[in-house]
């Protein structure tokens, strides 16, 4: 958090308006996106607000602690619609593009339901509330979380710092990506004097491992390709693997990290082909060169160091619509600007 958004104060007056508050995040939600629902929710309550989390994919077990923090509701049509009846206003972290709320998005038409956004993403920097907080210099959503609740003044229970670290932890790669700063480490610093226990959170965070998910990450890993000079690693997960092994899209979490441990490698691909005819590309890079624009512009998105995009697309149509251009970027080594991660 160097630079906070110009629209915090509307946040604060949005939260001062509004007493039956939704939460939700981006779908296949990530540490941050529900540590930072947990957060927020816990702190406006404290304020006296009736708060709801509500979000298009369920909670994957790494996380499922954190619903002993906070409820959050399974999607249904009848859920959501309802959940959406009966809160006066929607707050939407961890992403600025409608599309990525999933099955909520077009429930939005239904409802007039006042929306404030909070995210750290760039690529829709405009947002698509009346209230937008939008700081992609922050390494996690959950930071600017933490920076709201501290500047007006809350107090930050045990419960939403562990709910916070979640969040920091999990999008710096537990403080190895590009977007490791100094802020995100004095953060840190701060929630451990409210009395989290970090090796416990780690704990809960990465012990979910089944032997079916290490046997497919072994069968994806054991057929990785080096092109372009060793600069680019490829993977791909074929629909057969993926039943197999009784997996689903979000399941691939931390596969596409692994080979940015090889020397010399700039950027992983990982083309996951969740269903025929339905790729899920992730995007890595280890900081010399910004990748998003190659994914922003099939639809995905992301930050300059990790990015995706879901594609209607065979494995093959995947990889020719996003490698050309992976390629001419690491061959031009264009320049990686303000580095952010996950
Ligand atoms: P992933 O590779 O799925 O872990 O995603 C890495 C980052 O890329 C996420 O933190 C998102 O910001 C972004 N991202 C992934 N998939 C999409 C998508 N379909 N649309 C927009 N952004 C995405
Ligand atoms: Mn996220
Ligand atoms: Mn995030």
């Amino acid at each position: 958090m160097t630079m906070p958004s110009p629209e915090r104060p509307k946040f604060e007056a949005f939260v001062e308006r509004h007493s039956r508050l939704l939460l939700t995040t981006h779908v296949n939600p990530d540490g941050d996106g529900l540590g930072s629902e947990v957060a927020m929710a816990l702190w406006l309550e404290s304020r006296g607000k009736s708060v709801r989390i509500l979000n298009d994919s369920p909670v994957p077990t790494p996380f499922r602690f954190l619903v002993d923090m906070h409820a959050i509701e399974e999607f249904t049509p009848e859920s959501a619609d309802r959940a959406m009846a009966e809160s006066d206003g929607l707050i939407v972290l961890d992403t600025s593009n409608r599309q990525r709320i999933g099955r909520l998005a077009p429930l939005l038409d239904q409802h007039i339901l006042p929306i404030a956004v909070v995210d750290h993403h760039v690529s829709h920097a405009d947002g698509f509330g009346q209230v937008n907080v939008i700081e992609p210099e922050a390494s996690a959503t959950g930071e600017i979380v933490y920076h709201m609740i501290r500047d007006a003044g809350g107090e930050v229970t045990r419960e939403m710092a562990e709910a916070l670290y979640v969040a920091l932890v999990t999008d710096t790669g537990s403080f190895r990506y590009s977007n490791t700063d100094s802020h995100a480490h004095r953060m840190a610093a701060e929630l451990l004097v409210h009395g989290i226990d970090p090796p416990k959170i780690h704990a809960q965070v990465s012990a979910h491992a089944s032997p079916g998910r290490l046997r497919f990450f072994g069968e994806v890993l054991s057929r990785l390709e080096m092109i372009d000079d060793g600069r680019i690693v490829v993977m791909e997960a074929t629909p057969e693997q993926f039943q197999r092994h009784g997996l689903t899209g979000s399941d691939t979490e931390g596969l596409v990290d692994m080979p940015r441990t090889i020397s010399g490698v700039d950027v992983v691909a990982l083309f996951s082909e969740v269903e025929p005819g339905k790729v899920k590309v992730s995007l890595r890079s280890n900081g010399r060169v910004a990748i998003d624009s190659v994914v922003t512009r099939l639809g995905g998105g992301g930050h300059p160091h990790a990015a995706g995009a879901l594609l209607r697309a065979t494995r093959a149509e995947a990889r020719a619509r996003v490698l050309p251009e992976l390629g001419r970027l690491v061959g031009a080594g264009v320049a990686s600007g303000a580095g952010r991660s996950a």
